[in-house]
């Protein structure tokens, strides 16, 4: 069967990662029988530039029709001045509730070969591989009412609203303990119950599935010193679940234990498994153009669109081992290069072709 994928290249670094990805897609074709067309479409500022808005109706249908998306990175400070519905975040938020994407995997792996890019000890990371499962369609980012309104003696105040129904509870929950199941089965609940009735909730929920999943076992953390947790001994942690808010903030945290923003991907799924793979990074403007962004959390997280979405597991394990063979092979991009010689995102990206190459004896 030919899958279909919405190429969703974006602001930024987007299109330069999105082309390394590209050809990795490319080769898998050439060289693997892989089946699968290609549906670009504009997103972010892009779209907004090309049909005046973050994420016009044309874009909306290919991903509705598509079997997975790969998305790059929207935003970028020629935008910032743009109203909040037309801004590129927006485009992506409205995206993932379109398509009901409630479920953010974000893996924290700590490659052995870039252990010291770490800023913790290499003692405390060696070996890390958690997986946060952070809600991505409710909580703060979605609740009403919200806005900025003046105040009886005439100043302003800004307010948004943390709400999560039982039932968005309950389906996040689920679709953590099964990835538990998957791996290690350990699951750490994040919240607020001590000082958030909403988290109070949550917590319930999540016991009330635990129920279902008596091989897995469960913890529960505040949100504040799951924080602590994650920069003091994260290993203790297999799979993370929490809400909107918390996940964003944790998944960063998890993020910089393992050295670079450019080497996490990510993967938001529907209850289906139809599913949006990008990198945990945004467009970094600083660096767009200039063949200096690491290509490879978007490498990996196509290898996650072939896991969760394509049903192609040995493809994944093949683009995995080969960002692992051309990092032992010394090749770093500037942001895991420690000041060492690096190499361009073109390169990186023609390097994983040719060790995927390799490893099908081709
Ligand atoms: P960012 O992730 O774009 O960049 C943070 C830092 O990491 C920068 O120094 C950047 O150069 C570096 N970096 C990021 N990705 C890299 C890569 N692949 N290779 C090498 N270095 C990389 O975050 P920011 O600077 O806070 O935001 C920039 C823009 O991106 C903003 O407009 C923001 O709204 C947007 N953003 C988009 C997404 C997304 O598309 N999902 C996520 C976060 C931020």
């Amino acid at each position: 069967m030919t899958s279909k994928i919405a190429i969703l290249a974006g602001d930024g670094i987007g299109p330069e990662i999105i082309a390394a990805a590209e050809k990795v897609i490319e080769c898998l074709r050439q060289d693997f029988a892989f089946a699968a067309e290609l549906e670009p479409a504009a997103i972010g500022g892009a779209g907004y530039d090309q049909h005046g808005q973050p994420l016009p109706e044309q874009t909306l249908d290919i991903c509705k029709q598509a079997d997975a998306i790969l998305f790059g990175a929207i935003g970028g400070p020629q935008y910032d001045g743009l109203a909040g519905e037309l801004r590129p975040e927006k485009g992506l938020l409205n995206l993932r509730s379109s398509l009901s994407l409630f479920s953010n995997l974000r893996p924290a792996i700590l490659y052995p070969q870039l252990a010291s890019a770490s800023s913790l000890k290499s003692e405390l990371v060696a070996g890390l591989d958690i997986m946060i499962v952070r809600e991505l369609t409710g909580g703060i980012y979605f609740g009403g009412p919200r806005g900025i309104r003046e105040r009886e003696d005439g100043s302003r105040e800004g307010f948004n609203t943390m709400v999560y129904a039982e039932h968005e509870i309950e389906r996040i929950a689920r679709s953590a303990f099964d990835i538990a199941r998957l791996r290690n089965r350990g699951l750490c609940s994040v919240d607020k119950a001590n000082v958030l009735e909403v988290s109070e909730l949550w917590r319930e929920v999540v016991d009330r599935v635990a129920e279902d999943y008596a091989d897995v076992t469960v913890s529960h953390l505040y949100v504040d010193n799951a924080a602590m947790q994650l920069v003091r001994a994260p290993r203790q942690f297999d799979v993370i679940v929490t809400g909107n808010l918390f996940g964003d903030i944790l998944s960063d945290t998890a993020a910089m234990l393992t050295g670079s923003i450019g080497m996490l991907p990510s993967a938001s799924l529907d209850e289906n498994g139809k599913g949006m793979f990008e990198p945990v990074h945004g467009s970094a403007p600083d660096i767009a153009g200039n063949n200096l962004a690491n290509p490879l959390a978007t490498i990996l997280s196509l290898a996650m669109m072939l896991r969760y979405s394509l049903q192609q597991p040995q493809l994944a394990e093949l683009i995995e081992a080969a960002v692992g063979a051309v990092l032992d092979q010394g090749l770093r991009t500037a942001d895991i290069a420690a000041g060492a010689s690096s190499v361009g995102t073109r390169e990186m990206g023609d390097a994983v072709v040719a060790a995927i190459r390799a490893a099908g004896g081709r």
